[in-house]
């Protein structure tokens, strides 16, 4: 089923957005999260792309989106970065994806590996769209977008410039950036409307309930934390359990205010914490019933 289709469906879908192991050995890991994620009312699960991965690491996101779909019946979403990678590979990988049955393919840029020279087939994620529309118009495209910009704009309207193409080349549905601010969510949807950008935009959600994730999250993606949230994570940082319940209560209001607003999808990414994506699952799937009833 075609991502984009579910919008003429339903007023509000929920997703949620899973990463392979990186190390062979912590493979179980993920069947334990897929099993554990199972019975969650996600319309579709998503699968990263380690963009700086070796090959075998890059398969997995493959093998993990087609057990989703043979095992758990739930449609996946594959998704494929290229700044390391030529025409060739990009073949052989729609190749391996439409063999699995897997139609939707999140196309991205990627970010450059620290020592690995990018490859020069594609520069944008645009190009890539542009690549999959004309090798095979079968596959269903959605695309990245940032509420706060993206860190090599030199400004947010440049960058909504920029997600413009990759509508014009066939991106159907797009998946925001984590925020933490919802002002900033509806700026941006403000901003990109008035551009003309009129595919339906889910907001991605990540919950900030482990001190380890702080730091990391916010230094790779950028997105600024707000006075209410800088306050409960250094309220509780040393506090594990309370860290993770005040964690869940502000991403449950962050969709509950996103909800209220017209928002026409959550995309939760759920960093493979199954206890996470459940109690935030389970604290709005009523209210998302209700919107859809
Ligand atoms: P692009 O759309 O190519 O944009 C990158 C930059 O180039 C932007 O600043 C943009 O404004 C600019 N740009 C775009 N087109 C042009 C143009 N024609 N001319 C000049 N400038 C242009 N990374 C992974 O490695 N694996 C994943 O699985 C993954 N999943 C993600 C999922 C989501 C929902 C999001 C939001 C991000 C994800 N990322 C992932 C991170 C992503 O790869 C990085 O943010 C990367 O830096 C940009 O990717 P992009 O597809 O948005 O790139």
């Amino acid at each position: 089923m075609n991502t984009a289709s579910l919008f003429t469906a339903k007023k509000v879908i929920f997703s949620l957005e899973v990463f392979p192991p990186k190390k062979d050995t912590s493979v179980n890991v993920i069947y334990n999260t897929l099993l554990g994620l199972r019975g969650l009312p996600a319309d579709f699960i998503s699968v990263t792309y380690g963009a700086g991965g070796s090959p075998a690491q890059r398969e997995k996101t493959c093998e993990i989106a087609s057990l989703i779909r043979s095992n758990y019946h739930i449609e996946p979403v594959s998704h494929l970065t290229c700044v390391n990678s030529d025409r060739e590979e990009i073949r052989q990988t729609l190749a391996k994806l439409k063999e699995n049955g897997i139609c939707n393919i999140l196309a991205l840029r990627g970010d450059k590996t620290p020592g690995v020279e990018p490859k020069t087939d594609f520069l944008h994620a645009s190009d890539l769209a542009r690549f999959i529309r004309e090798t095979d118009p079968s596959f269903n495209l959605l695309g990245a977008c940032y509420p706060e910009g993206h860190f090599e704009s030199d400004s947010l309207e440049e960058d909504i410039g920029h997600l413009k193409l990759k509508i014009e080349n066939g991106v159907s549905h797009l998946i925001t950036q984590l925020f933490f601010d919802n002002n900033s969510f509806y700026h941006f949807l403000e901003l990109a409307r008035a551009r003309g950008v009129n595919v339906p935009v889910e907001a991605g959600i990540m919950p900030i309930v482990k001190k380890s994730q702080i730091e990391r999250t916010v230094s790779m993606c950028g997105a600024s934390v707000p006075p209410k949230l800088a306050t409960i994570i250094s309220r509780y940082a040393d506090n594990p359990s309370a860290l993770m319940d005040a964690g869940i209560f502000y991403a449950t209001e962050q969709i509950m205010d996103l909800l209220e607003n017209g928002v026409q999808g959550i995309h939760l990414y759920t960093m493979n914490n199954v206890e996470v994506a459940t109690r935030i699952s389970r604290n709005i799937e009523n209210i998302i019933a209700a919107k859809n009833a």
